[in-house]
């Protein structure tokens, strides 16, 4: 029964550890924890996908969690919808909310990311000074934690700042700081948009060829993914690109696409972005009328908060209005257009302005003004030459210290690793500990039930070596070491009945041997009852036995022989044959001058031997004094 047992409950162990391994590897992250990562990746995601995500996190996170709920608190940051004021403003208001808790300085990963999604929206309702802060602090904070993904974030959205502002150096450094991150953190959607604010720094930085490159290759991997939206977006660059190179037509091919997309979307805010840059394409092929028509869809959807491309329109109109000669319209427009390049600090926006408004005023023959609008021209001009100078020089040390770079993030990334490593490894030696702690509490189960089971069969071999089979009685080599440790006990006296069947030969023959042995049974049986506790009676021969009777005088002993040997006579065998009957004859001994238990058994032998000759039936005493016959 044990034997089944055990490895049944060893098998159960080792069963259910592994498949509690397993479920621990499979189960626990399936919840919270892949939504997290899920989320956190980036994958575009439905509005509805997202939404229902979102409300699982909230539903399944109360704020005690403290760090999974401001991990979550951080998440739903970054999903306010950008491109609504309104909701950006609520957006700040909700990272500033966040970012009072007192318990946030406990969670610094998720408190920085708070304040990075602050400092975006920020930016992008055009508080540029604050975001510059925010993101310096976040990128500063984030190096000293060792945060990876949030270096790479912060300095990619400062990168892609400092880039829109023709800020080069930095931002060139920034970007391919993060894009070396992304890559090898294997985020591979990050590393897609931060490649793509990569090659809109080459082109603002005078290299369109090198971003096209870059644009061409995200619009493919882009089509791949089915992210359609987004090589539209490449598709757009790549207009801008080539409009830089002057190449106009080409522009115009990529702009009608991507128009006709957002068109075919029924997104009309997205359409008339590109409508006002498909006007300005237009223009430089002189083709004002066709200019206007894309200028009017534009300004249906174009609000003056929106001035990356509000600022472009004006200064479009402007153009418009003046090769139509209608000046000072074109004046008003272009003040709209300068206040709207200012909030969002574009100075080649301004440049360009500056360039085109002296023209106006020239033809106005206003020439104070015009100066002044070519002096800021070539101010504006000369600020972004040295910007651009720099830029070429940190440029040209960024793409050098490329592989500096690369190792610092690969160390930076290896030791991330390492980290990550130990914390498994301190996992998978508690489970083994565990383990083997289990297997060795079996084992010594096994084995201490082993050892029971073996001192219980050698307990067995035992009596079985020391009791007859047939009658269970003592055996002759007990009876004999029995009756030795008797005989050595000086303090009490000891007396030996020896008894053999008479005539059993004859029994055998008369009856079978089968009643044989079974009369020698009732022979043990009924001397184990005559006798006390203390007595021992053994079978010594075939139908011979002999009984010690510690603490027993001849007196004693002699009495009890013969009332046995009478009781046996007289005992009713019919119930195992008829005719049956039988009898025994007794030597008596006790203890005297005798050197040896053997002395004292062959006086024994001497005694039985002269019951047997004096007619059997009877007890007989051998003493070494004088005879006593029964
Ligand atoms: P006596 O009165 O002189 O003792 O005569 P006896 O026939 O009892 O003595 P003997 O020594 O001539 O024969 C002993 C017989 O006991 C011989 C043997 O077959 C029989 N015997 C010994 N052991 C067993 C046994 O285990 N079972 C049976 N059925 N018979 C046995
Ligand atoms: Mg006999
Ligand atoms: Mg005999």
């Amino acid at each position: 029964m044990l034997k089944k047992i055990i490895p049944l409950i060893l098998s159960f162990y080792l069963l259910s550890s592994l498949v509690g391994l397993s479920s621990a590897k499979a189960e626990e992250p399936q919840s919270v924890e892949s939504i997290f990562t899920e989320l956190e990746s980036g994958i575009t995601l439905s509005h509805e996908q997202l939404i229902q995500k979102l409300a699982i996190l909230k539903a399944s996170i109360p704020e005690q969690d403290q760090a999974n709920y401001l991990r979550l608190q951080a998440l739903r940051c970054w999903n306010y919808d950008a491109s609504n004021e309104n909701q950006r403003t609520q957006a700040i208001a909700f990272a500033n909310k966040q970012i009072e808790k007192t318990y946030t300085k406990q969670y610094k990963e998720s408190l920085l990311d708070i304040k990075l999604c602050k400092a975006w929206f920020q930016e992008l309702n055009g508080q540029v000074a604050q975001a510059i802060d925010g993101y310096n602090e976040v990128i500063q904070q984030a190096y000293q934690i060792e945060s990876l993904k949030l270096i790479a974030d912060a300095r990619s959205l400062r990168g892609a700042m400092y880039s829109f502002q023709g800020n080069f150096s930095i931002a060139l450094e920034d970007l391919i700081t993060a894009q070396h991150l992304y890559d090898n953190l294997n985020l591979s959607h990050w590393s897609q948009i931060n490649l793509s604010d990569l090659a809109t720094s080459y082109r603002r930085f005078g290299d369109p060829q090198t971003a096209i490159k870059y644009y061409k290759q995200l619009e493919t991997e882009y089509l791949k993914l089915n992210d359609n939206d987004s090589a539209i977006l490449m598709i757009t660059e790549m207009a801008i690109a080539y409009e830089q190179l002057g190449e106009y037509e080409q522009a115009l091919e990529y702009y009608t696409q991507a128009y006709d997309y957002w068109f075919e979307q029924d997104d009309s805010f997205s359409a008339a972005t590109i409508a006002v840059n498909i006007s300005g394409s237009l223009l430089k092929l002189d083709k004002v009328a066709e200019a206007n028509t894309f200028l009017t869809i534009a300004k249906a959807s174009i609000t003056p908060s929106e001035e990356a491309f509000y600022s472009f329109m004006k200064l479009f109109e402007a153009e418009v209005h003046f090769t139509d000669n209608e000046h000072n319209e074109a004046l008003l427009d272009l003040s709209e257009a300068r206040a709207a390049f200012k909030r969002v600090q574009n100075k080649r926006g301004l440049a360009e302005l500056s360039l085109f408004e002296s023209q106006v005023y020239t033809a106005l023959n206003n020439w104070p003004k015009a100066f002044h609008s070519l002096e800021q021209y070539v101010q504006l001009h000369n600020e972004l030459d040295a910007k651009m100078q720099s830029s070429r020089t940190a440029e040209m040390r960024a793409r050098f210290n490329t592989e500096q770079i690369e190792t610092e993030n690969k160390q930076l990334i290896q030791l991330q690793m390492a980290k990550e490593h130990e914390v498994q490894i301190l996992k998978q030696n508690r489970y083994l500990q565990f383990a083997v702690l289990t297997l060795v509490v079996i084992m010594l189960f096994f084995i201490s039930l082993l050892a029971i089971k073996q001192a219980q069969k050698s307990k067995l071999l035992t009596i079985l070596a020391l009791t007859d089979h047939l009658t269970k009685l003592a055996n002759r080599r007990r009876t004999y070491s029995e009756g030795e440790k008797f005989f050595s006990d000086k303090s009490s006296s000891l007396a030996l009945i020896l008894f053999d069947a008479d005539n059993f030969k004859n029994i055998n023959d008369k009856f079978g041997h089968d009643i044989g042995d079974k009369v020698l049974v009732e022979l043990a049986n009924a001397s184990n009852l005559m006798m006390r506790k203390t007595d021992l009676v053994g079978r010594v021969g075939g139908e011979e036995f002999l009984i010690l009777l510690p603490g027993t005088t001849l007196e004693q002993a002699m009495k009890i022989a013969k009332r046995f040997v009478e009781s046996i006579s007289m005992t009713d065998l019919s119930g195992l044959a008829e005719e049956l009957a039988m009898s025994i004859s007794a030597g008596v001994v006790a203890k005297e001058q005798d050197s040896s238990f053997s002395e004292l058994l062959q006086r024994a032998d001497i005694a039985l031997y002269e019951a047997k000759t004096a007619g059997r039936n009877r007890a007989i005493s051998n003493t070494m004094l004088n005879e006593i016959t029964a």
